[in-house]
């Protein structure tokens, strides 16, 4: 059972990295998401058969089966990478080896934590992605999924608790087996909050200069995906990839000072990393000491 639920980890992964490849390509650009998947050579719409994650790229040989032209590698690369993430943060749920054999309702416990995790990373990949391409973080991405998180907290806290059949989904659970992975809502709010403040801050004091106003909301979002004071850490790395990235690109000539890094991809790549690590035991010790630390 848990080698059959990594393998179906993998394609759902495969499949949502299409959707976020085109969803990155359409937001990215201010298009609307609407309309069906096309060729953007010839508009040959594709079919149901075309729209197998990495079996139709390969079957195909990474062409158009209309006109020929060759579909970027881009596609081929995201689905895998996609695949590969959804794969390792089901991995990473120490519960996930025990599934079908822990009972019911933590089995529902382990769905609905995988489900928010794959869904919380499919936003941050849609980011990273259309910020890397396009220099756009999408509010339709950034501002939504924060918005959804406070709103799923809230139920976690007040309303789920109160509803007899559910209730066992907002129970902490023991020795962080099964501990849930949205902060409560006061720490949801308290990070998004202190987030997109600190980001909005360099964003005015250097008018957009330092830090575009996309980030912030991009913050909003990770404060209220790991809550105060867990995102600092998450920030903290961010930056500290966003110098690293910046000094080896200066030292190649391919930067100067005054270049324009998309740093919504650094957070993006920090805050991944960290949805995947929190759920080890290392990073259950990290999680304790960083908040121990940072609170207020
Ligand atoms: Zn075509």
């Amino acid at each position: 059972m848990f080698a059959l639920s990594a393998v179906c980890s993998f394609i759902f992964g495969a499949i949502a990295g299409s959707f976020i490849d085109a969803s990155a390509e359409r937001w990215g650009q201010d298009k609307s998401i609407m309309g069906r998947s096309h060729c953007v050579s010839c508009g040959y719409i594709l079919k149901w058969k075309d729209l197998f994650p990495i079996f139709s790229f390969l079957a195909l040989g990474g062409r158009c089966a209309n006109c020929g032209v060759n579909i970027p590698k881009r596609h081929l690369v995201i689905e895998i990478i996609t695949g590969f993430i959804f794969f390792v943060i089901f991995l990473s749920l120490p519960l996930s080896k025990y599934v079908l054999v822990a009972g019911a309702h933590t089995d529902l416990i382990l769905l609905a934590n995988v489900v928010f995790l794959w869904i919380a990373t499919s936003a941050i990949l849609i980011i990273i992605l259309s910020d890397a391409r396009f220099y756009i973080i999408p509010d339709i991405v950034s501002i939504s999924s924060a918005m959804a998180i406070l709103a799923f907290s809230f139920l976690l806290d007040y309303v789920i608790p109160n509803i007899s059949f559910l209730s066992f989904l907002a129970t902490e659970g023991t020795n962080n087996v099964f501990s849930r992975i949205v902060p409560s809502f006061g720490q949801s709010l308290m990070g998004a909050t202190i987030g997109a403040l600190f980001f909005f801050s360099i964003s005015f004091i250097s008018r957009g200069k330092w830090m575009g106003w996309g980030d912030g909301k991009m913050a909003l979002f990770l404060g209220a995906l790991f809550g105060w004071p867990f995102v600092v850490p998450v920030v903290f790395a961010s930056f500290v990839l966003g110098s690293i990235v910046g000094i080896v690109l200066m030292l190649k000539k391919e930067a100067t000072m005054k270049s324009l890094l998309p740093f919504g991809v650094f957070l993006g790549i920090s805050a991944v990393f960290f949805l995947i690590f929190q759920n080890t035991s290392g990073g259950q010790i990290f999680k304790f000491f960083a908040s121990s630390f940072f609170a207020l």
